[in-house]
C-alpha cells in the first residue's frame, strides 16, 4: 500500500464532495411515496427468501405483515417459525396443497389457489397491515388456477400505501407490465446441480 500523501486526501475530498452533490440532487427528484408492486422472479434462488428479508424489515418498523403462501403445503420451514415470534403482527397463511407435480389434482390445486387468493385479499384489505407477501403466486398464475386479468386488476387496485410482493419463476408479463419493482433473479450457479441436498435454514 502506498503512503496517502496531502495532494491524494484533497483529490478523494473533493471528488467525494461532488459525489455527493450529485448523489443529494438525485434524492431530492424523487418526492412520491406509495406502496409498490413488487415482483420476484426468475431462475435463480433468493425470490420468497427476499420477500421475506422485506417483512422483516417492516416488521422491524413495528409495522404489521401479511403472508399467503399458494403452493407450499404443510411442512415445516424455519420461516414459519421465526416469524411466529412475531406474534400477531403476522398473519401467516400456509394455503397449497405442495407441489403440482405431487398433489397431480387439478380440481384440488385450482381450489387451494382460490382458497389463497380469498385469503390474500382478505390481507390487503386490512388497513393495519403495511405489507403483503404473496408467496408463489406466479406459480399458480402459470398453471391457470386463478384469473390472470383479476389478480392483476386487484392487485393494481390495492388499497394506497399497501405494498405487496409476488414470488416465483415464470411471472406472466402482464404481471411485470403492471408492476412497480421486478427483480429477475438469475441462477449463475445452483448447489443441486453438484447433488446437494436441501439444507437446513438454507433451503426451508
Ligand atoms: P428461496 O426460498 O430460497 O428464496 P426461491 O424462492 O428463489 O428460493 P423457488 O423457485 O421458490 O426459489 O424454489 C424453491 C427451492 O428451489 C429453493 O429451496 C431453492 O434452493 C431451489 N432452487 C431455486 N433456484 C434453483 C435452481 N436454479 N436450481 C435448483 N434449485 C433451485
Ligand atoms: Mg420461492
Amino acid at each position: 500500500m502506498t503512503e496517502i500523501d496531502d495532494d491524494a486526501r484533497a483529490r478523494h475530498r473533493s471528488k467525494m464532495a461532488r459525489r455527493k452533490a450529485v448523489q443529494d440532487a438525485e434524492v431530492a427528484e424523487k418526492t412520491i411515496e406509495k406502496g409498490l408492486l413488487i415482483v420476484n422472479t426468475g431462475p435463480g434462488k433468493g425470490k420468497t427468501t427476499a420477500a421475506f428479508g422485506l417483512a422483516l424489515r417492516m416488521l422491524g418498523h413495528g409495522r404489521r405483515v401479511g403472508v399467503v403462501q399458494f403452493i407450499k403445503g404443510a411442512w415445516h420451514t424455519g420461516e414459519k417459525e421465526a416469524f411466529a415470534v412475531f406474534g400477531d403482527r403476522v398473519a401467516w397463511h400456509t394455503m397449497g396443497e405442495g407441489f403440482t407435480w405431487e398433489t397431480q389434482d387439478l380440481e384440488r390445486d385450482r381450489a387451494a389457489a382460490a382458497r389463497a387468493w380469498d385469503r390474500a385479499q382478505a390481507l390487503m384489505a386490512d388497513p393495519r397491515i403495511a405489507l403483503v407477501v404473496l408467496d408463489e403466486l406466479n406459480i399458480a398464475l402459470r398453471y391457470g388456477y386463478l384469473d390472470l386479468d383479476a389478480v392483476v386488476a386487484a392487485l393494481v387496485a390495492r388499497r394506497p400505501g399497501l405494498h405487496v410482493v409476488v414470488t416465483g419463476r415464470n411471472a406472466k408479463p402482464a404481471l411485470v407490465e403492471a408492476a412497480d419493482l421486478v427483480s429477475e433473479i438469475g441462477a449463475a450457479k445452483h448447489h443441486f446441480a453438484a447433488g446437494v441436498k436441501a439444507q437446513q435454514g438454507i433451503e426451508f
